[in-house]
């Protein structure tokens, strides 16, 4: 059913793998939206909007809505990712409403660098400023931060007709990481984001470089909203390392205070501490490396297996954001431990030893 003052737009997809085609795209995104998939036909509904495929003979034709521009774009550019890669780069060609065509995407600002200080000794906190940021501080947890070359004015990506961002390329080429908005204040224009500072060769790592260098002026692209949603429950148990206390702050700060959160988080020392909101309703249990490289330890794993289970409770919602082989054992322990429904737990990789960002996710 179509709200009024939303907006649409069509394309019409050719393969002759059509049904499969349908049924596939079902399948890719089940875990992170809601699919409904019968005989060629599917839809699917997410936070941002929603899609709806049908195949005929050797055409897809897929139908999406959203309520805003920047989330009928999300949308498009998800239909237009999945079947530009499936079928071919020329396969996708958007009619209705939504901008495309040379234009910067409308979910990407340009940010400046006002201040830069370091609230641990492992953390180091990047205010950044830029132009109409509403839409941003009201939606979503985390960011996709753009960082240009060294030394060069940046050339930012653009919107493809197709509904994909086109990158620049050659010596202009950025490279892009996952942070999460850990203050907003939309008002004065200016976002807060707190980088865990790791250990890097020279020319790697751009996200913990650009944090330890940055100076007031600096520019930085960001992409927003890039997901994360504040878990509504009656209890919560949250856990992660340095890279998740960002989120686990925004989720205190929003959660009501008849809301019980358990907090487990892993950080090297006491003197990382991080500053963390209070309260009679939040249990706080830190766990130290003590010298260990971030992501060896399985200290995350081992704390949350000595939960009792049956404390948990049926409203409880359980949250990590940690390294790849922690999020593993964690995933195992909510699933098949604990049998927590998919509704009632999120456990996400933030990074991965030995991998880069690009190359994590390959
Ligand atoms: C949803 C989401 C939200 C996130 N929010 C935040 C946030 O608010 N703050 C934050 O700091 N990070 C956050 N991260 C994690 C961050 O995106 C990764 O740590 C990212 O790899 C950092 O990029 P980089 O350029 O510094 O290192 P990369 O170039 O990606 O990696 C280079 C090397 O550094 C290692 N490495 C990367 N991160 C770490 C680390 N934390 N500790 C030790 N070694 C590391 C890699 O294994 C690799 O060997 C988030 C990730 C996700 C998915």
């Amino acid at each position: 059913m179509q709200r009024e003052n939303e907006l649409r737009a069509n394309t019409l997809i050719r393969s002759e793998r059509a049904d499969a085609l349908v049924a596939d795209f079902s399948d890719r995104f089940h875990e992170v939206a809601t699919v409904e998939a019968e005989g060629g036909k599917a839809t699917l509904i997410s936070r941002y909007g929603r899609a709806d495929l049908v195949a005929k003979g050797d055409e897809i034709s897929v139908a999406v809505s959203a309520k805003d521009q920047i989330d009928l774009c999300y949308i498009k550019m998800v239909v237009a990712e999945y079947f530009s890669t499936a079928v071919g780069s020329d396969a996708v060609h958007w009619s209705g409403d939504g901008e495309a065509g040379s234009s910067l995407p409308p979910f990407f600002r340009e940010m400046r660098v006002v201040s830069a200080e370091n609230v641990t000794p492992q953390m180091r906190r990047l205010r950044l400023s830029g132009n109409e940021l509403h839409h941003f501080a009201a939606d979503g947890l985390h960011v996709r931060l753009l960082f240009p070359p060294k030394g060069s004015m940046p050339v930012w990506p653009t919107l493809g007709a197709d509904g994909r961002v086109a990158w620049p390329g050659g010596a202009d080429r950025l490279v892009s990481r996952v942070y999460t908005i850990r203050s907003r204040d939309a008002e004065r224009g200016e976002i807060e984001i707190d980088f865990a500072l790791h250990e890097h060769d020279e020319c790697g790592s751009p996200g913990a470089t650009f944090a330890e260098q940055a100076q007031p002026g600096d520019l930085v692209g960001l992409f927003a909203p890039a997901g994360g949603e504040i878990p509504r429950a009656q209890s919560l148990v949250l856990c992660g390392d340095d890279t998740a206390l960002p989120a686990i702050a925004r989720i205190l700060e929003e959660i009501p205070p008849l809301v019980r959160a358990r907090l487990f988080v892993e950080i090297d020392n006491p003197d990382c501490r991080y500053e963390l909101p209070g309260g009679d309703n939040i249990e706080l249990t830190y766990l130290y490396r003590h010298g260990r490289p971030a992501g060896t330890t399985g200290l995350l794993s081992e704390a949350l297996s000595r939960l009792d289970v049956d404390s948990l409770g049926e409203d409880t919602y359980f949250w990590a954001g940690c390294e790849f082989g922690d999020f593993v054992e964690l995933r195992k322990l909510a699933r098949r431990n604990w049998k927590l429904p998919r509704e009632r737990h999120l456990v996400v990789a933030f990074w991965r030893r030995g991998f880069a960002e690009g190359q994590a996710a390959a």
